[in-house]
């Protein structure tokens, strides 16, 4: 059974088929490393989780690069702001970026580059461009990729610059802007005041005399170098938020293909948005929770990982409170089940596993996955020894750490303690009860009552 997946390049649904089998180079483009990140950047990187997760389930071997970008036009405005160095900002929102991946199960990239070590490579790249006749300097010593040189350009994004714009000899002096504003864009930004001490000199970094002058990289140059040097210059897949196609990897592909003369990614895979009332979760509307806002409100990050199953990530998904504590009642219950399956781990469902991959191979469709989960767990056919060892085999994918959930022990006069409780409410002593709920709670217990009876556990 081979992967069906969505291909931004060709705009259809096609076999993964990797370049040099078993190998897979993967490129994500990582956190700018400026402020903390909203759970609408977790789709993102929650999505790349799961393709690799899923990659590795089918036996690829997988190499993963995400880049921090810690330089560019944001990262330097927040470090004056914030009257810091950029290195101090960066390292702080990188390690609580870290910190976040593992609260949300994502398996650590191969290898995270940092814009800043890649310079040199960065500056040769631009050495390239500029000799071959696709870069230019400009007055203020900037140099700029030249768009109208390059017959492709637009090919990500499907348009044609013709159709687009009669003129497009303009230049584009920031990183982020839409594709109606399609111009040359800033491969090298020359030094002005406003970058403070945030500057490389190229005739130094290179050992050589070089015609770019004292300055700082693009966003675009940063991604097209750390992924060709850790992946090689043709590599299989490119992740990235949809709002990454234009202008970042159209920019990225640009200067790739045109400086290797060879195809750069042969798949760009790209999440939908998270939404809030049907807009963009972002950070210029205002209108994001961080993972510290949804465990404030006593969401686990797990079961945001597990409601955005619901949805596939091709397609948006609206994100409310509610809808998400509906998904943690389902977790909590997937855990209870799991824990009460057993000690021993019995075989794999050939039949639920079949099924399994036929939903994930078909572009991953996680809703169709989890309704298998829940028909397999309530299977009457299946000991439980293997619904547990069915389930294991699936979370290797799913990542919800089954495997890491241990049952809590209650001692015996505690459970009595708390029968005696259950007593009283069914005779509706309800003074009675709360106190045994306060004489619990004193013990170091907690107890809450649900549909199904109540549930004790530990403070
Ligand atoms: P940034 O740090 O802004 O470069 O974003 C990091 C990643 O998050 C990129 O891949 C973006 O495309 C993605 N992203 C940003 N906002 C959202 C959102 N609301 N929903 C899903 N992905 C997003
Ligand atoms: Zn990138």
């Amino acid at each position: 059974m081979a992967l069906i997946i969505k291909n931004t390049l060709t705009q259809s649904f096609e076999t993964f088929k990797p370049i040099n089998p078993p190998f897979v180079g993967l490129y994500s483009c990582g956190p700018t490393v400026y402020n903390i990140p909203h759970i609408g950047n977790y789709r993102a990187y929650l999505f790349i989780d799961l393709l690799k997760r899923y990659l590795i389930y089918k036996g690829y071997e997988v190499k993963h690069v995400m880049n921090i970008t810690d330089i560019d036009d944001k990262t330097i405005k927040a470090s004056i702001e914030q009257g810091i160095s950029l290195s101090k900002l960066t390292e702080r929102y990188t390690k609580d970026f870290y910190n976040d991946l593992n609260i949300l199960n994502i398996i650590p990239a191969s290898l995270y580059t940092k814009a800043t070590d890649y310079i040199k490579e960065m500056l040769e790249l631009i050495e390239i461009l500029i000799e071959k006749g696709y870069a230019y300097k400009t007055e203020d010593k900037s140099i700029y990729f030249d768009i109208s040189k390059d017959p492709e350009y637009g090919k990500l994004s499907h348009f044609k610059l013709a159709d687009l714009k009669q003129d497009a000899s303009g230049r584009m002096q920031n990183d982020e802007y839409d594709k109606e504003n399609a111009n040359d864009f800033a491969l090298w930004k020359a030094y002005n005041e406003e970058d403070g001490a945030v500057f490389w000199e190229p005739s130094e970094i290179l050992g050589k005399k070089s015609i770019i002058s004292k300055g700082r990289p693009g966003w675009h140059i940063e991604c097209s170098t750390m992924s060709q040097k850790n992946l090689g210059e043709s590599f299989d897949i490119h992740t990235g938020g949809v709002d990454n196609i234009f202008p970042h990897h159209e920019n990225e592909i640009a200067q790739s293909e045109c400086a290797t003369g060879k195809p750069f990614a042969k798949y760009f895979i790209h999440n939908d948005h998270l939404l809030v009332d049907n807009k963009k979760m972002s950070k210029s509307l205002g209108n994001f929770y961080t993972l510290l806002d949804l465990v404030e409100k006593g969401i686990d990050p797990i079961a945001f990982r597990l409601w955005l199953y619901n949805s596939n990530y091709t397609n948006k998904a609206n994100f409310t409170l509610e809808s998400v504590r509906g998904t943690q009642i389902a977790l909590e219950k997937l855990r209870d089940l799991y824990l009460n399956f057993g000690q021993e781990k019995g075989q794999i469902n050939g039949e639920y596993k079949k099924s399994f991959i036929e939903a994930l191979d078909n572009n991953f469709d996680t809703s169709k996955a989890m309704a298998l989960i829940w028909q397999l767990v309530k299977d009457p056919e299946i000991q439980p020894a293997d619904k547990k060892a069915t389930l294991l085999n699936f979370d290797q994918v799913l990542g919800l750490g089954l495997d890491k959930i241990v049952k809590e022990i209650i001692p015996e006069n505690i459970i009595r303690i708390a029968e005696d409780r259950e007593q009283s409410r069914r005779n509706k002593e309800w003074q009675k009860s709360d106190q045994i709920r306060e004489k619990l709670k004193d013990l170091g217990y907690e107890i809450k009552d649900e549909e199904s009876g109540y549930k004790i556990s530990k403070i």
